[in-house]
C-alpha cells in the first residue's frame, strides 16, 4: 500500500473506530473505553494467525499428576482425611548445615552473577564426589551445575536429539521424559522392563531398536518401579550402546536410595564416558526439591550443548544456592545413611501391608516408590486409583501415567510418615 493511501486508510479506520466506541459508550454508560479496547484486542488476537504457540510445543504436555494433586487438595479443603502416597519428594526437611550455608552466603554477600556453568568450588567438589562415589574419573571441566535434574535432562536431550530421532528407553518410565523428547521433535520407543529382565536386557533392547534410534535414556534406580539394574545388566546396556553407537542419557536422580544391591553409574564402565551424559540432582539425596539444583557430567561435544542450553534458559543456578550445595558435598554427616535406613523401614511396612491386602508388590530395590498390581481392584489403573481415593481416601498415581507398561499398577510413594503408611493401610483394610 502506498504511504498516502495507508495514512488515509488508518485515519478513516481510526475515526470509524472512535465513532463506534463513542456510540457504545453513549448507549451503555457503564461500559468504559478500557474494556472496549481490551475486548477488541482479544477479538483481533484470536483472528490474527501469529497469536499461537510455536509449533515445537504442540506435542509437549502437562503432567497428569497435577490433576491428582488438585483432586486431593479439593478433598482436604472439604475436611476429608487423605492418606497421601502420590507425592515424589523426600519427607525429611533439608539438613540444617545446608540451610546454614545459604544463610552464610547471604551474610557474605555472595549474591552476584556466578559463572553460568557453576561456581568453580562447587564444580570441583562435585568432580571429587563423582570420582569417589560413582567411579567416574573426571575434572570440574566435565561438570555443569543446573537447575535440578529437570534442567540437566532438558539440556541433555536438547544436545542430542534432532527432529525425527528415536529415543529408546525402559518402560514404565518417568513421564516428563516424553515431553522433553517431544520438545526436540523426537519420538519414544518403549522397551518393557519386565520383558528385558525376564528375557535378557541386551536381546530385548535389540528387538525394540529402530533404524532412527540415536539415544538411549537409562534411569536407575527407576521411577516409578524402583528397579535397580544389576551390574551385569548395566554392562549389557553399555555393550549394546557401544555396538549400536548410541548416546546414553543416564538419569541417576535416586542414586543414594538403594536398599538391595548396588548403584552402578553406566558412565563408569569401560568405553562409556565419551558417549554418556549423566544427570544427577540434590533433590532426592539431600531433600532439596525446592532449591532447584542438580548437575550433569559429560565430555565434549555434550558439554558445549549443555552450556548453551543452560546459558540461554536460566543462565545458571542462584549463587547462594550453589554455596549451600557445596556444604552438602563437603560436610561430613550421616544424613544419607539415616535417610536410607528410614526409607527401608517405610518400604518394608508398606510393601508388607500391600501384599497382605492382595495388592501384589515386589519390594522395590531403590527409589521411594512401591508399584503394586491393582488388577484385583480394576484392570484400568485410573479406575483403581479413583476407587482407592474415593473409598479409602488413599491417594496414588495410576500406573498408566508412566506408559502403557505401567497399566494394572498404581504408584505409592513411601516417602511419608510411618503414621500415614499405617493409617493408609488400615483404611484400605476397612474400606476396600
Ligand atoms: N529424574 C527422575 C527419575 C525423577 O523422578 C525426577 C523427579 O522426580 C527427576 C529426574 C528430576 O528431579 P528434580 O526435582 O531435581 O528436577
Amino acid at each position: 500500500m502506498s504511504e498516502p493511501r495507508a495514512v488515509a486508510t488508518s485515519l478513516a479506520f481510526g475515526s470509524w473506530t472512535t465513532f463506534i466506541q463513542q456510540a457504545i459508550i453513549g448507549f451503555f454508560p457503564n461500559v468504559t473505553l478500557g474494556s472496549i479496547r481490551r475486548f477488541s484486542y482479544q477479538v483481533s488476537a484470536s483472528l490474527v494467525s501469529s497469536f499461537r504457540l510455536a509449533k515445537r510445543l504442540d506435542e509437549v504436555g502437562f503432567s497428569d499428576i497435577v490433576q491428582i494433586r488438585n483432586r486431593v487438595m479439593d478433598l482436604r479443603a472439604k475436611g476429608a482425611t487423605v492418606y497421601q502416597f502420590e507425592g515424589g519428594e523426600p519427607y525429611r526437611p533439608t539438613p540444617e548445615h545446608i540451610k546454614a550455608a545459604v544463610a552464610q552466603a547471604l551474610v557474605d554477600n555472595k549474591t552476584r552473577y556466578a559463572p553460568s556453568s557453576g561456581i568453580p568450588e562447587l564444580r570441583r567438589a562435585i568432580a571429587e564426589k563423582l570420582r569417589l562415589r560413582n567411579d567416574i574419573d573426571v575434572t570440574e571441566h566435565n561438570v555443569i551445575v543446573v537447575t535440578g535434574g529437570m534442567q540437566g535432562l532438558f539440556g541433555a536431550f536438547q544436545s542430542t536429539v534432532d527432529p525425527g530421532d528415536d529415543v529408546l528407553l525402559f518402560s514404565p518410565y518417568w513421564t516428563p521424559i516424553k515431553d522433553l523428547v517431544a520438545h526436540c521433535g523426537g519420538r519414544l520407543v518403549l522397551t518393557p522392563t519386565t520383558e528385558a529382565r525376564a528375557e535378557g536386557v541386551r536381546a530385548t533392547l535389540e528387538r525394540y531398536l529402530t533404524a532412527k534410534t540415536r539415544v538411549l535414556y537409562f534411569n536407575t534406580p527407576t521411577n516409578p518401579s524402583g528397579t535397580v539394574f544389576t551390574r551385569p545388566e548395566v554392562e549389557e546396556v553399555a555393550r549394546f550402546a557401544i555396538e549400536r553407537d548410541l548416546i546414553v542419557i543416564a538419569d541417576e536422580a535416586y542414586e543414594d536410595l538403594v536398599y538391595d544391591g548396588e548403584h552402578v553409574s553406566i558412565a563408569s564402565l569401560p568405553g562409556m564416558f565419551p558417549r554418556t551424559i549423566t544427570s544427577f540432582t540434590l533433590s532426592k539425596s539431600y531433600a532439596m526439591t525446592g532449591w532447584r539444583i542438580g548437575y550433569v557430567v559429560a565430555t565434549e561435544p555434550w558439554m558445549t550443548g549443555l552450556a548453551k542450553a543452560t546459558l540461554y534458559s536460566s543462565n545458571g543456578v542462584s549463587t547462594p544456592t550453589q554455596w549451600a550445595a557445596l556444604a552438602a558435598f563437603t560436610t561430613e554427616t550421616d544424613f544419607l545413611e539415616t535417610s536410607r535406613a528410614a526409607y527401608l523401614k517405610r518400604r518394608d511396612l508398606l510393601v508388607g501391608g500391600l501384599n497382605e491386602l492382595g495388592l501384589t508388590c515386589r519390594p522395590p530395590a531403590g527409589a521411594f516408590y512401591a508399584f503394586p498390581e491393582v488388577k484385583s481392584i480394576s484392570t484400568d489403573s485410573r479406575k483403581a486409583a479413583e476407587v482407592l481415593l474415593d473409598k479409602a481416601r488413599v491417594a496414588t498415581v495410576p500406573g498408566v501415567v508412566f506408559g502403557p507398561q505401567g497399566e494394572g499398577h498404581v504408584r505409592f510413594s513411601f516417602s511419608t510418615s510411618i503414621e500415614t503408611i499405617e493409617g493408609g493401610l488400615e483404611s484400605m483394610r476397612r474400606n476396600l
